[in-house]
């Protein structure tokens, strides 16, 4: 895929779509990439999701799915199997050698529950072998249950749980520690009959749980199983931007370590859901991937806040031509060309002129050329392209925010490609209309918002690109000849054939 997204969502559950439901929402365009096997995938129904009790796990996740799109969002079927940092953009690898680049990520790709090798465990797992008494202990009250202990404080704490759902509990020791003097007097307290002995099987008589078998042959008689599985992050994925889980305090198995937003050591990595929470249910994975969104959007609003400060200061552009790299080329912008092409050489305004490609070609047919530029870097290197080229013209620095050009003094005032916040354009295109003589043109050519669908490198900041219907409605429609185009052009950019709009304006002034 071609287009740098803000977000890649990697794991499409209850966190993820929820993350990428608070970004669409937020105008960020999003994608969610889902191998789609969500954790709860075994289990019937959902429980304990305030209104959405009882629904299955996957049409939650069609729900969801639907909601992301209708915001723009795009799903994408498929397994991210790495993730790096390039020099702009983190790029996401699938499986199936696509990739995919975003601005920021949102790690949302569950746990994998380690069950027991037990015979009939993994096979019954979500149906009567159980592990939550939030997600499906009502479901199982009153009835034998047999906890199939792995890790002995865990397990107790699991007994009790479900003791207070039913009071026939039993606790399979299995391959455990003995429960210590303190957890025996409580489960005895509760009634709890403690059985060791290695549990060999899980019993099933016309596909429910009749039992668990031990070693010894007897049978613990039961209906459901419960099991503490031990549980770890899908983290894969993480790796390659130097992340990997950590032990959770209490011995549940390995998370990514992440702050209350979901904001992990990686920055511009985010993580939530059970990746991140173990011990999250549905609805905080959910909560989590929204909370997670909203830090994502607050983080992407302070980086444009930042870029475009820099995009309007002189420094900035200071670099960009002081790196050399900008501003080498000796053909003029298309459109300065095809608009002097039908006039005669008169007085010429180069708005925003860089290192003065287009002032020195216009210079050179002999118009009478002022360029004006915010970099004294870019103006000093086009006066000495200029005198290279052996032509004249006339440099000034200037911002051309508060900029004020004679008034009726061009024949053709061009601004190429100058991008400043709508209420500061508007008002420099009413003075460089001022400054065109009755007769004369006005060019005004800059990126067109369509070109935020591809991936461009430049600064990605919707609210500084315009279309040329934007740019005429400053015209005094009475005083003006206005044509409006949309041009596209191919480019090569970072290796991608691209296509790209311009927004073009040409305006005639009438002659009074
Ligand atoms: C049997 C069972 C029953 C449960 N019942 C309930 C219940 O009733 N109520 C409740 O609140 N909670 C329940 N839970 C817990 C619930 O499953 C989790 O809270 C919830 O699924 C966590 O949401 P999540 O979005 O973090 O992860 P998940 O829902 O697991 O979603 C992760 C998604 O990421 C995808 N993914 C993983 N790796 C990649 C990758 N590399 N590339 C692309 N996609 C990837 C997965 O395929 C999956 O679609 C249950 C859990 C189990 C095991």
């Amino acid at each position: 895929m071609t287009e740098i997204f803000d977000v890649a969502v990697i794991g499409g559950g209850a966190a993820g779509l929820s993350g990428a439901v608070v970004l669409g929402r937020s105008r960020r365009s999003v994608v969610v990439i889902d191998a789609g096997s969500p954790r709860n995938a075994p289990a019937e129904g959902v429980h304990g999701f305030l209104s959405r009790d009882g629904i299955g796990p996957r049409e939650l996740v069609e729900i969801g799915r639907t909601e992301v799109e209708r915001y723009g969002g795009v799903v994408v079927p498929g397994t991210a199997v790495a993730a790096r940092r390039t020099d702009g953009p983190f790029e996401v690898r699938l499986d199936d050698g696509r990739s995919i680049e975003a601005r920021r990520l949102l790690v949302t790709t569950g746990l994998a529950d380690e069950l027991p090798d037990v015979p009939g465990v993994a096979e019954r797992w979500g149906r009567d072998v159980v592990h939550c008494p939030y997600c499906h202990g009502w479901e199982v009250r009153d009835q034998p249950v047999a906890v199939l202990a792995i890790n002995t404080d865990l397990a107790v704490h699991q007994a009790m749980m479900f003791r207070q759902l039913t009071p026939d509990v039993t606790f399979l020791q299995h391959t455990a520690a003995a429960p210590s003097e303190e957890q025996a007097a409580q489960l005895n307290a509760w009634g709890i009959e403690v059985i060791a002995g290695i549990v060999e099987s899980v019993e099933v008589a016309e596909d429910r749980i009749s039992g668990a078998r031990l070693g010894d042959g007897s049978v613990v008689a039961c209906s459901a199983v419960v099991v503490v599985p031990r549980m770890v992050a899908n983290s894969g994925v993480l790796a390659g931007l130097g992340l990997s889980p950590a032990p959770h305090p209490m011995g549940f198995g390995e998370s990514i370590a992440a702050d209350p937003t979901g904001l992990t050591e990686a920055p511009g990595v985010w993580v939530a859901g059970n990746a991140a929470d173990l011990t999250a249910q549905v609805v905080s994975s959910a909560s989590g991937g929204a909370a997670a969104g909203a830090a994502i959007n607050a983080d992407l609003i302070a980086e444009d806040t930042r870029l475009a400060l820099k995009v309007l200061s002189r420094d900035y552009w200071d670099e960009r031509y002081g790196s050399g790299k900008r501003g080498t080329g000796d053909k003029p912008n298309p459109q300065v060309a095809a608009a002097a092409a039908d006039l005669p050489a008169g007085t010429a305004l180069d708005v925003g002129s860089g290192t003065g490609t287009d002032s020195i070609w216009l210079a050179s047919r002999g118009w009478k050329v002022t360029g004006v530029d915010l970099s004294d870097v870019a103006l000093e290197r086009a006066a000495r392209r200029a005198a290279e080229a052996g032509v004249d013209v006339t440099w000034h620095q200037a911002d051309l925010a508060d900029w004020e050009p004679g008034a009726a003094e061009f024949d053709l005032v061009s601004a190429q490609y100058i991008h400043l916040p709508r209420p500061v354009r508007e008002a420099l295109h009413r003075r460089l209309a001022a400054s065109v003589r009755p007769g004369g043109t006005l060019l005004i050519v800059g990126h067109h918002p369509a070109d935020l669908e591809q991936p461009v490198r430049y600064p990605r900041l919707p609210h500084l690109m315009f279309t040329g219907e934007e740019i005429a409605s400053v015209l005094d429609p009475a005083e003006w000849d206005v044509t409006v185009s949309a041009p596209e052009r191919s480019v090569e950019h970072d290796g991608h054939k691209l296509t790209l709009t311009d927004a073009v304006m040409r305006a005639v002034r009438r002659p009074t």
